[in-house]
């Protein structure tokens, strides 16, 4: 049975490697991106190594586009089997007292309103003849705070709070679950500086960032029938960072 996959923000980074994972699981998957879109190419073309994908471009944030892209879904897939909200970002600088207010308005609009698009338009496409699956990405930052990413980390909590509603309104027929990752090896980690990162690795148990690979990993196990019971659940990958000292 042809089994698909959305993966928001499938351009560069986690949502890359899970758009791949997926693929390598059997999954068709639908591409999303914003702005990048010889890396979207590049994703597909690692995606058609396994089974098929599509590429949708679509500003989480903006609820139109995201509507346009459920309906270009629905013209080419009957349903679909799994929803990863992957797309989000940090804008520099995120400081307190120096993040603008439209900055901050944009922050909450990709990180937390994109989900909320995706979910809205994307869960009447869910087979609703099985168990299927939403995984949000979240943040360590979501849940422990950090210096100078305020706005960031408030929509990662929210994120995080959604994902625990969301799974008591959707089961049975949906689990609903969010992979929080630490400092994972993307270029929303190498912005922030190498004087930062070498801190960060210093600061983790494990002593490295992490692969966008191993998150893939996770999201690629709670996707699937084998995460049937797990629901509502934040779990995550992050070496060892978020223990503290
Ligand atoms: P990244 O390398 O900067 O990639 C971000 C991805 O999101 C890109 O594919 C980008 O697509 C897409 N995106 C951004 N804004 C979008 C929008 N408005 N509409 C649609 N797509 C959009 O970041 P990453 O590290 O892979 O992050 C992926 C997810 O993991 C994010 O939710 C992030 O918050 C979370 N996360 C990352 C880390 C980390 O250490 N890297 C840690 C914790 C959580 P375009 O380039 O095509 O616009």
């Amino acid at each position: 049975m042809k089994k698909v996959a959305v993966v928001t923000g499938a351009s560069r980074g986690i949502g890359k490697s899970i758009a791949i994972k997926l693929a390598e699981e059997g999954y068709e998957v639908v591409i999303n991106y914003n702005q990048s879109e010889s890396d979207a190419k590049d994703t597909l073309k690692k995606v058609n190594k396994y089974t098929k994908g599509i590429i949708i471009k679509a500003d989480v944030s903006n609820g139109e586009e995201v509507k346009k892209m459920a309906e270009k879904i629905s013209e080419k897939y009957d349903c679909i089997d799994v929803l990863v909200n992957n797309a989000g970002a940090i804008l520099r600088p995120g400081n307190w007292d120096k993040i603008s207010e439209e900055n901050f308005n944009k922050t909450l609009d990709i990180n937390v309103k994109g989900v909320h698009n995706c979910i809205n338009y994307l869960k009447p496409l869910l087979n609703k003849e099985k168990v299927t699956h939403i995984v949000n990405i979240a943040s360590t930052v979501g849940e422990n705070g950090a210096a100078g990413v305020l706005a960031y980390g408030a929509a990662k909590a929210a994120v995080i709070n959604m994902t625990k509603s969301l799974a008591k309104e959707f089961a049975p027929n949906i689990t609903v679950n969010a992979v929080s990752p630490g400092n994972i090896a993307t270029d929303m980690t190498t912005s922030a500086g190498e004087e930062l990162i070498s801190w960060v690795c210093e600061n983790t148990p494990m002593g490295r960032l992490g692969d966008p690979e191993e998150v893939a990993e996770l999201v690629a196990f709670l996707a699937s029938d084998k995460a049937n019971f797990i629901t509502g659940q934040i779990i995550n990958i992050n070496g060892g960072y978020a223990l503290g000292n």
